[in-house]
């Protein structure tokens, strides 16, 4: 067991996550609820040193709890909180702790004005759920019955939280995570510096020793999406304060990486792409092969996506990159589809038919290589594969191409085309509003 003596003083706690459910186990179920836990606690500097999963079974469920005991002084489980027979988390748990359950009469009555509105019988077993370990602090659950609950005993503080994704979260950000920040004297804040372009490695290595000597703030590198970002984070007596010493190290990550780094404190490049339309006023239309619509997937995830997107034409074959963009047949026969002609005439040929601000056009093959090649329709055999040109065409100005290549999967160069013709436009609107 970790001294707590130093806790509130900068000295980090250790939580423990264990996820139950047989379904976890079976592989039926991706263990969301753990991952998404962990980033939150992340995010306020609680250690967290291991996950577990256990099924629906309550002597292994106590056997993880006595385990988390040995080492973590935050105990959180998903899972199990529901009105069926096995759903028997807070039982096991409360009994790890010496602790009995009792009826929660506020959350029984919520639970019967639940069926009641639905005009249907709350069967005995609802009640189960409204049975919490006694004097615990009752989680509320916004988006489903069951609640959650919070208490400290001994050494350990320990929550339980339903296992619906859309239960856990609502629930961790209105109750858990209260309560857990009044644990600690300190003040943390994080700010997220996202990168395109390049690989967390090869970040790394240009950080050099940076990233292990800083103290308070401290940077740290994750890669998702196929993207990396570094999160800085520092510990004060306020957030306030927090924040503003994580000031010189992001800027520093901007003045170092002005290529790289799209933005601070984001979601992801789609939506900073559209903040900035949204900002200027402006519009994009889009001819995609290769990314097969990926590019207004991820533009149209962002709610208003209609004031900036004009639409999207999907072109695989020759044909529909003549009929649909107006790109001459004999372009594409000289120079084959994918080829910088053929990605400017498809910018060039979607911009005038949209009338829309800018225009990305993506062509290339996002395939291993293919001795058979069936795509001989679209003339991307042999030589092109792994290659991708994208073209952005704009109102005024000569139309710009970008050239890629890669050596991975079908998924990645997908991913990797939309990345890039998405910073292509982002580069673009940036450098406009600059000048
Ligand atoms: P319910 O009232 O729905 O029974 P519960 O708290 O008892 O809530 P479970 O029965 O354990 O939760 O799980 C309900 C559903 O929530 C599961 O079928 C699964 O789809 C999802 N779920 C459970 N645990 C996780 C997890 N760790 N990660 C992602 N999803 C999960």
């Amino acid at each position: 067991m970790p001294d707590k003596s130093n806790y509130g003083k900068g000295e980090l706690m250790t939580a423990e996550i264990i996820a139950v459910g047989t379904e976890l186990l079976l592989g039926a179920v991706a263990n969301t609820d753990a991952m998404y836990i962990s980033r939150e606690l992340a995010a306020m500097g609680i250690n967290v040193h291991h996950h577990s999963v256990v099924g629906d079974n309550e002597s292994r469920l106590k056997a993880a709890v006595e385990l988390a005991k040995t080492r973590a002084d935050i105990i959180i489980t998903s899972g199990g909180l529901g009105p069926t027979y096995d759903d028997m988390t807070k039982g096991a748990v409360a009994e790890c702790f010496g602790l009995k359950l009792e009826l929660h009469q506020p959350s029984f009555d919520k639970i019967r004005g639940y069926f009641e509105k639905l005009g249907r019988e709350c069967t005995p077993n609802n009640e189960q759920q409204a049975w919490l370990p006694k004097g615990c602090t009752v989680l509320e659950n916004s988006c489903g019955t069951a609640p959650g609950c919070a208490f400290n005993s001994g050494d350990w503080h320990v929550i339980m939280l339903p296992g619906p994704p859309v239960e856990l979260r609502a629930m961790l950000t209105s109750g858990a995570i209260p309560y857990l920040e009044k644990l600690s004297d300190t003040a943390l804040a994080s700010r997220h510096v996202r990168f395109f372009g390049i690989g967390e490695s090869a970040l790394e290595n240009e950080l050099g020793n940076m990233m292990i000597s800083s103290f308070n703030p401290t940077v740290a590198p994750y890669s998702a999406d196929f993207e990396v970002y570094l999160r800085v984070t520092a510990a004060a007596k306020t957030r306030e304060e927090a924040f503003s010493m994580t000031q010189p190290m992001v800027d520093k990550l901007v003045e170092m990486f002005p290529n790289n780094v799209y933005g601070v404190d984001v979601d992801n490049l789609e939506q900073t792409v559209s903040a900035l339309l949204r900002e200027r006023g402006k519009t994009v239309a889009l001819a995609e092969s290769c990314t097969g619509g990926l590019i207004a997937k991820r533009l149209t995830d962002i709610p208003g996506a209609s004031e900036l997107l004009w639409g999207s034409a999907v072109v695989y074959t020759n044909e529909a990159k003549t009929e649909m963009l107006g790109v001459p047949g004999e372009l594409i026969n000289k120079h084959g589809a994918v080829s910088e002609p053929v990605a400017i005439a498809m910018a060039d040929g979607i911009l005038a038919k949209s009338g829309a601000d800018y225009a990305l056009s993506v062509t290339g093959w996002c395939g291993a290589e293919r001795s058979d090649c069936g795509a001989q329709k679209s003339g991307v055999c042999g030589a092109n594969s792994g290659n991708i040109f994208i073209a952005l065409a704009k109102k005024e100005g000569e139309t710009r191409v970008l050239n890629i290549t890669y050596g991975q999967s079908r998924e990645r160069g997908r991913m990797l085309a939309a990345g890039h013709a998405l910073k292509l436009l982002l580069d673009e609107l940036k450098r406009e509003k600059n000048t």
